[in-house]
């Protein structure tokens, strides 16, 4: 931890005061019960004299859907509780996923072309033991958050759109046809509130009624100059056993200021779970080894770190009216890579439709808008993923049992080859793919996994695996049987279908010509 202290505390802006504040809510989350807080109320009273459309608390990924939901012709309103700027360090990204911001109008060729900081290839899938894995075009573009946010932040200005800054919403009523967002200073009508708050938002923690996490991914990592090698990246590599109860993953990535790297690892919230202080002693113990570097050659330009809750019971269904959680809020996006960006991305043309409809039909009770944020069989078949790459702070294993696992899966995978495979790195869990890859991967690495699993957690995934397959068979028969659907809970039921299973799912070997 001295190293921690010695390199962060003389760093501008001193990041371990950062590191030491998250550091604070994690052990919150670890020891005490989560006294869920009470931001929604119903209130009797009208509110039908709306000041705009839709209010979105949280402008990072929030201002997308502003944008797209603005440009549309309804009145939107971003509240937010700093100022609306992306953060340094870029979000990496396929560039089929990002195609979605042209085609949708929100950003010209040129714009997002400025956006795009650094693109790369290859990168590199291996385990500790195992044979290194290339692949191409899978999250090899970094976009800037600062300059995307900013574009989409003019954009929606000039569109008419409102923006208030340093405005954080602290509380919502819910009422007779529709709702209000209050801030400190202001108190606004309107038919329909996007939460955008993260995965630390008041409403979804009040929904969840401080339920303790299912799962928890920590992550540190900084992004340095100074590496002689930098032209490739690493999706994701082990090189250690499991070392204080837990398996580490890296990732590392060409970036406009140096080049960044990860290391995360995925945990329950036990009370004796370490600190992200101790895993960045880890990462700053470990990174010389990994990336065959010493550290004192290192110019760091900056330290990241955070935690990612995720619950099983997830895409989140808010039990008011009048409110759709959007954004990591929602939980949405995988419990394995918690690309929050890519999911977003990934769902921001059906969201908009679908928002525009509810609002045009007049669709914003508590069903309807949860038929938004269906359940997605192919995010809940990752969980049981989530579960075995991480181990009880109590249990034995063999050291190698996750590398073990994850060399089995990943050369069965390779074997079947880039359809089987592509999906599956972007977060795109396909039926086909996965009844495929399972029988094939040597049962003996799995059995020892069962009794760690347990019978319900196997249960319950057996249960998403076969939902996977009626999702992806259904979605196919609903296309033939309704082509054209008119109605809205057809339309919502359909695209059910086509992203729970998978289906939405867009191969690009492309690089941008
Ligand atoms: C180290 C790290 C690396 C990552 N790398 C990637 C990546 O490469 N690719 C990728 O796809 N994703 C990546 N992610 C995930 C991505 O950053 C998140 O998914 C994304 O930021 C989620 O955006 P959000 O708007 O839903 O939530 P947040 O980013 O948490 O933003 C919430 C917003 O709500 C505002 N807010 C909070 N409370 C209030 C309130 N009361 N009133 C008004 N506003 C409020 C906050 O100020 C903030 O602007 C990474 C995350 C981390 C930590």
């Amino acid at each position: 931890m001295e190293q921690v202290e010695s390199i962060l505390g003389g760093m501008q802006g001193n990041p371990l005061n950062g590191l030491r504040a998250v550091d604070q809510r994690w052990s919150q989350w670890r020891k005490n019960p989560n006294v869920p807080p009470l931001m929604v109320a119903s209130v009797a009273e009208n509110c039908q004299d709306y000041d705009c459309d839709v209010v979105v608390c949280g402008g990072t990924l929030g201002i997308l859907l502003a944008a797209a939901l603005q440009r549309q012709g309804w009145r939107v309103v971003v509240l937010e509780r700093g100022a609306l700027r992306g953060r340094d360090q870029e979000w990496n990204i396929s560039r089929s996923e990002l195609n979605v911001l042209v085609e949708m109008e929100l950003l010209t060729p040129q714009e997002l072309r400025d956006v795009i900081y650094t693109e790369y290839n290859p990168a590199r899938v291996q385990f500790h033991g195992g044979e290194p894995l290339w692949v191409e075009n899978i999250l090899n573009i970094g976009v800037s958050p600062k300059a995307l946010l900013q574009t989409m932040k003019e954009k929606f200005l000039t569109w008419g759109g409102k923006i208030f800054e340093n405005n954080a919403c602290t509380a919502i009523r819910i009422c007779d046809g529709g709702a209000i967002a209050e801030t400190e200073k202001l108190k606004l009508k309107t038919r329909l509130i996007l939460d955008g708050m993260g995965h630390f938002s008041p409403i979804a923690q009040q929904a969840r009624q401080g339920k303790k996490p299912d799962g928890i991914c920590l992550v540190v990592g900084s992004c340095a100059q100074g590496y002689t090698k930098n032209s490739s990246g690493d999706l994701i590599y082990t090189f250690t056993p499991i070392r204080n109860q837990c398996q580490y993953f890296w990732e590392a990535f060409p970036a406009k200021d140096g080049r960044t790297t990860y290391l995360f690892t995925y945990l329950d919230a036990h009370p004796d779970r370490f600190s992200l202080e101790f895993l960045l002693a880890e990462y700053l113990k470990l990174l010389p080894e990994y990336q065959q570097v010493d550290l004192e050659s290192l110019d760091f330009q900056r330290f990241l770190f955070g935690f990612f809750p995720s619950y099983c019971q997830s895409p989140v269904h808010y039990p008011w009216a009048r409110i759709l959680p959007i954004g990591d809020s929602s939980g949405a996006q995988s419990p394995v890579s918690f690309g929050g960006f890519g999911s977003m991305l990934r769902h921001l043309q059906r969201l908009t439709t679908g928002i525009h409809e509810a609002l045009q039909q007049d669709c914003c009770d508590r069903r309807s808008l949860a038929q938004l944020q269906p359940y997605q069989p192919n995010l809940s078949v990752t969980w049981l993923f989530q579960k075995s790459m991480s181990v009880g702070v109590k249990e034995t294993c063999p050291p190698d049992q996750i590398n073990d696992l994850m060399n089995a899966v990943f050369a069965v995978m390779a074997d079947l080859g880039d359809d089987v495979l592509y999906p599956f790195l972007q977060d795109v869990v396909q039926f086909q793919g996965l009844a495929k890859t399972l029988p094939r991967v040597n049962f003996t690495t799995v059995l020892p996994l069962l009794p760690k699993l347990g019978v319900g957690a196997l249960a319950d995934w057996l249960r998403h695996y076969l939902s996977l397959g009626l999702y992806s068979s259904g979605y196919h028969l609903g296309k033939k049987l309704f082509p054209a659907p008119d109605n809205y809970r057809l339309r919502r039921s359909l695209e059910a279908l086509k992203y729970g299973s998978g289906n939405d799912f867009e191969k690009d070997f492309q690089t941008e010509d």
